[in-house]
């Protein structure tokens, strides 16, 4: 089944407020084994609402539309959708009763204007908004149906959860269920995933397909079919051939965090991990690997000229930072660390706008990562972190010991 959404509003188009709707919607379809080929956006205009709508119903079996269901004049989309339908728009008694309860609940006076709430296009079932007054509803036509919900996002999560979710599922067959699996992999890019799976993202059931995070990227399979245990059975089909293209980087699933699986990692064997970050945020990459206090990080800081000093090199360079090979640093340091300490596992990190040198040591096996982000970016201390951790984990994994 496809789906669009169609988020009104003028407010949205000049940036006032973001449309964290469609955003929600789609992921709450997504979950559903539902396709979304357009997310759309109109302002308060009749005209423009209802071409819109038109032109998604010639794409769509369905059509949501979120927001400009009020009382106010600026509010349009129960005329819309009438005009798009070739419906009239139709007084009705229960719906007025229904706000006129709501307000009654709230205290407060129902002003006039909210009459023309109760209409809504003719034929259309009326969807009961019970954290609300804008009513809401369902337009079937032979050309597609159309959704109405309020643009208030806890009544339109509230609408979507209870009766359109219900609705969507019953059109598609009513079958049985859907499950998802989420890998969660570390140590490789987003396109060298792509790149070798890209033929299973063409799926159609189950489905395939790449959430990328700072640092990481997961892998989603989602499976549709009539009960749990035939969900279970074609995901885990697909699970299988994923670990036989990119296994080596998959180290949890679902929520699980990369620090847990890396430090449970060094418990097993045993092994005691030493880390240097200089850099700005070096206290949230200790607070990352320090939760239970596994890991004390004393060169946490953003302190280059103190880096330069502990390895020797003339401090007169930190007053030039476009001048140094952060990778270099980050080796040397890595080394100097791993001699000090005797840690069996070292990562030693030094992030600056002018660039990014990660080394991770483990078992004397060495890897590391250099990047530029061209300038500032405030997601460097966070990715450096996870790719330290990353490198250090598959190093660590796969060392030979005696
Ligand atoms: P109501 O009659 O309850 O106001 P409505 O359907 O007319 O509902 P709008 O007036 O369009 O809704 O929007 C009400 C509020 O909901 C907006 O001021 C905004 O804060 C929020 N909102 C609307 N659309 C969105 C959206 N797409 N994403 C996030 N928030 C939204």
């Amino acid at each position: 089944m496809n789906v669009e959404v169609l988020s009104i509003g003028t407010e949205l188009l000049l940036g006032e407020i973001v449309d964290t709707n469609s955003a929600y919607i789609a992921r709450q379809l997504r979950d559903i084994g539902v396709n979304i080929f357009y997310l759309t956006t109109v302002g308060d205009n009749l005209e423009r609402i209802a071409a819109a709508i038109r032109s998604s119903l010639l794409r769509a079996d369905v059509v949501l539309t979120t927001g400009g269901l009020g009382p106010t004049v600026d509010d349009m989309t129960r005329q819309a959708v009438a005009q798009a339908t070739g419906r009239a728009l139709e007084f009705s008694p229960e719906l007025l009763e229904q706000i006129a309860e709501r307000f009654r609940q709230l205290g407060s006076q129902m002003s006039e204007n909210n009459r023309v709430q109760a209409y809504i296009p003719a034929g259309s079932i009326p969807v009961h908004n019970r954290l609300g007054t804008a009513p809401c509803f369902i337009v079937e036509t032979d050309g597609g149906t159309v959704i109405s919900l309020p643009g208030v996002p806890r009544e339109m999560k509230d609408i979507l959860a209870t009766t359109v979710i219900p609705y969507l599922r019953e059109r598609m067959g009513g079958r049985g269920t859907i499950k998802a699996l989420v890998l969660r992999t570390a140590g490789i890019g987003e396109s060298q995933i792509d790149a070798r799976i890209a033929d299973l993202m063409t799926w159609t059931n189950p489905t395939v397909g790449l959430a990328a995070h700072t640092g990481q990227t997961d892998i989603r399979i989602t499976a549709r079919a009539d009960t749990e245990v035939e969900a279970d059975r074609m995901i885990a089909e697909a699970e299988q051939i994923v670990r036989e293209r990119v296994g080596e980087y998959i180290y949890g699933t679902d929520k699980q965090p990369l620090e847990e699986v890396f430090l449970a990692l060094l418990r097993d064997k045993g092994w005691k991990l030493a880390v240097s970050y200089t850099g700005p945020e070096g206290d949230t990459f200790a607070a990352r690997l320090g939760q239970g206090g596994a890991v004390a990080c004393e060169t946490c800081n953003d302190d280059l000229a103190a880096l330069l000093e502990r390895l020797g090199i003339d401090p007169v360079q930190a007053a030039e930072p476009a001048a140094l090979d952060y990778c270099q640093l980050s080796r040397a340091e890595a080394k100097r660390l791993e001699a000090e300490t005797g840690a069996d596992v070292v990562i030693a990190i030094v992030t600056f706008d002018a660039g990014t040198g990660i080394t991770a040591l483990a078992a004397h096996e060495e890897r590391s990562r250099c990047y530029g982000f061209g300038g500032a970016n405030s997601d460097a201390p966070f990715w450096a972190g996870t790719w330290g951790m990353s490198m250090a984990w598959q190093l660590a994994r796969h060392a030979v010991t005696d």
